[in-house]
């Protein structure tokens, strides 16, 4: 799995499974843009472990969903390295709560971030990729997307829109050898799952057929395969990386 010579971008690349994203496609030889919005010190951090690890690695400050920074950040990048060939747009966010009592802002703030500011990278990138005749896009999704989940229509709705925007993407860029993809955990280890008590967790881990929570780099051990030559034949689909939890 070899990416030599290739330029990654990864939204959210700073932390979390974002991070494992950046480390695992830096390990197979891509130059990787690792994105952040609001912390520089956890996208330094990031670089620092793929530097160490021998790999290239930028950062790349930019909120995913303003069009204009979006535009800036990808016009950069082709200026700098050359090329986009692989994006995965991971950045997102929560902002829970039962939709009786969720706020308009809730509801925009999470379909901005996490499905508009995928639309907008993805717009953005394929036009190098269509150029190339050669692309990579995977949109990061979750089991929520897939099987709902009470206290977040927002995110389930921003997520199954990636499901479809995935699917659409793949159909209209097929012809350009651009592949098209969703991966979607299921509870990975990460600040997102550690704002859960323990006691939700072992309720969570008990509705789990491999009965415990994932880490970042099952996630991104997915995404290396897609992007990969081993994932060539492979486009608009949904890979579940979930313990099971939804089959
Ligand atoms: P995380 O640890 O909270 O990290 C989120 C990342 O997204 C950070 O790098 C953050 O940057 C970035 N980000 C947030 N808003 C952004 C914006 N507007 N523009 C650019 N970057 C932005 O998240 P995670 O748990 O690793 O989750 C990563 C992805 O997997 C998300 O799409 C999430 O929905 C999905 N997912 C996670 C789980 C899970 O169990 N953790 C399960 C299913 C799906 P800053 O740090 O600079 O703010």
């Amino acid at each position: 799995m070899n990416l030599d010579g290739k330029v990654a971008v990864v939204t959210g690349g700073s932390r979390g499974i974002g991070r494992a994203i950046c480390i695992r496609l830096a390990s197979m030889g891509a130059l990787v843009y690792i994105n952040y919005v609001s912390r520089p010190a956890a996208a330094e951090e990031t670089q620092k472990f793929i530097h160490e690890a021998g790999g290239k690695a930028e950062i790349i400050g930019f909120d995913v969903a303003e069009s204009s920074d979006v535009q800036a950040a990808f016009k950069k990048i082709i200026a700098d390295a050359g090329s986009v060939d692989i994006l995965v747009n991971n950045a997102g966010i929560t902002r829970d709560g039962l939709m009786a009592r969720m706020k308009e802002s809730d509801w925009e703030e999470v379909i901005n971030t996490n499905l508009k500011g995928s639309f907008l990278c993805a717009k953005a990138a394929s036009r190098m990729m269509m150029k190339k005749k050669w692309g990579r896009i995977v949109n990061i999704s979750s089991v929520s997307g897939v099987a709902g989940n009470p206290g977040q229509v927002n995110y389930s709705a921003a997520k199954a829109g990636l499901i479809g925007l995935t699917k659409s993407m793949a159909r209209e860029y097929a012809s350009r050898n651009i592949t098209v993809n969703s991966v979607a955990p299921g509870y990975i280890e990460t600040e997102m799952t550690d704002l859960l008590d323990e006691k939700s967790q072992e309720q969570i881990k008990s509705e789990i057929p491999l009965a415990t929570f994932g880490r970042t780099e099952d996630v991104a051990g997915a995404v290396a395969y897609l992007v990969s030559d081993d994932g060539r034949y492979i486009t608009g689909q949904t890979l579940n990386v979930n313990g099971g939890m939804y089959m």
